[in-house]
């Protein structure tokens, strides 16, 4: 069945995406992983160092197909977002 499902919004605006990512504090690894479910080479890392003792938050986020995921916390204590909701977090879309 051909039904197209949108871009998630982000996509198309990801110079701002970025822009507030930097605003927020995060730092884009420079590296780029291949995304599990696009298969491209566009899945970003970013991550946040919260203050000591609060951990941070660790972010993937494909640049091509737009699936995120989210880390927060440290050690025991860590919890996964998968799916990751990007646009909400960001307070975009
Ligand atoms: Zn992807």
């Amino acid at each position: 069945m051909g039904k197209k499902f949108p871009l998630p919004p982000w996509l198309e605006h990801t110079a701002m995406v970025k822009k507030k990512m930097k605003d927020r504090g995060f730092k884009m690894a420079d590296r780029v992983q291949i995304c599990e479910k696009c298969e491209e080479y566009a899945e970003e890392t970013w991550a946040l160092r919260g203050p000591e003792g609060l951990g941070g938050r660790d972010i993937c986020a494909c640049m091509n197909c737009g699936r995120a995921r989210s880390w927060k916390g440290n050690g025991a204590g860590r919890v996964i977002e998968d799916p990751f909701d990007l646009p909400g977090f960001l307070g975009i879309g």
